[in-house]
């Protein structure tokens, strides 16, 4: 479908429709430019809260659109594509999960929010990597916690907490795809570059990082940050935004060992939704994010903890 026709009607049904639409600062651009609001899984989740919109078309992953169907089960969520994963919520299931609990009695369960409803339901606490050190400050030395399903993030926060943590053996297959030596190569050509890292790569990239945070903390970093030069190292779709916000900045994607072509990491779940497919959904209202009560009223307490502390 020609692209400006699409723009149009994406725009004259969410008037008709008193629709708004989120996107995750990882979908393709062309979704960015039309999106009412752009940001990190917190900044969507807050948006997703106060919205007066009756129809929320949210372009980003399944467990983001279900997060805000659980803050609002009046309004309806529809999702681009059904079929956006996440490999931690696809690699956490529940079964396995209440096994998981079960072998350790008495810790606190706190989840990334990157994981299916059933899971949150299971939780005491959920977290962002925005918010992530707080939530596991305000729990008692005392009790002992559970993290999941993202190691990477779980061994992160065991440090900068000092706190024992029981990792769930999660990850994410784009933050854990970045090449050290690589990335080492792009430093040693830009020496005053300064490398800003998400808490999902893995530790030798995380000791290379002159700044570790949130995709909105990573963004926060560039545009205060005296340098001219930065390697960043998660999802490359950040770049779109940040290059508006800073275009005397040069930035560059960390490269992934996989990739010899265009050295840049993609989530390929985040870029299955396109604007075809956003116009389609909202169009026909589907497909649509449903809960069931009483695991929406389960999946929510540890969100609102959240929301509370963050
Ligand atoms: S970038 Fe990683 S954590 Fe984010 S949606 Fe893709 S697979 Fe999941």
């Amino acid at each position: 479908m020609d692209k400006n026709f699409l723009i149009q009607e994406i725009l004259r049904l969410k008037e008709e429709k008193n629709a708004v639409i989120l996107a995750h600062y990882y979908q393709n651009e062309e979704i960015q430019e039309i999106a009412d609001f752009i940001g990190d899984s917190l900044e969507l989740s807050k948006k997703a809260q106060n919205t007066n919109a009756d129809i929320i078309v949210f372009a980003g992953v399944h467990f983001m659109a279900e997060t805000a169907k659980i803050l609002n089960p009046d309004k309806k969520v529809v999702l681009p594509d059904f079929n956006a994963g996440c490999s931690l919520a696809d690699g956490c299931n529940p079964k396995d999960f209440k096994l998981f609990k079960e072998k350790h009695p008495d810790h606190v369960v706190v989840t990334y929010i990157n994981c299916s409803a059933e899971i949150k339901a299971m939780s005491d606490l959920v977290c962002t990597s925005s918010n992530a050190k707080k939530i596991i400050g305000s729990i008692p030395s005392d009790k002992k916690i559970i993290f999941a399903p993202d190691q990477n993030l779980g061994s992160y926060l065991q440090k900068e907490t000092q706190r024992e943590l029981v990792l769930w053996e999660g990850s994410c297959v784009v933050h854990e795809a970045f090449s050290l030596d690589k990335l080492i190569e792009i430093y040693n050509k830009n020496p005053t570059a300064k490398i800003a890292a998400h808490p999902e790569s893995e530790s030798h990239i995380l000791k290379a990082a002159h700044y570790i945070g949130s995709t909105s903390g990573i963004i926060n970093f560039i545009k205060t940050d005296p340098a001219a030069v930065f390697i960043v190292a998660t999802e490359a779709g950040i770049l779109h935004e940040l290059s508006k916000a800073v275009p005397e900045k040069t930035l560059i994607p960390a490269p992934s060992t996989e990739d010899n072509t265009c050295a840049c990491s993609e989530c390929a779940f985040m870029k299955v939704n396109t604007l075809e497919k956003l116009y389609l959904c909202l169009k026909n209202e589907s497909p649509e994010i449903l809960v069931n009560e009483p695991l929406r009223i389960e999946a929510l307490k540890p969100i609102q903890r959240m929301l509370e502390l963050s």
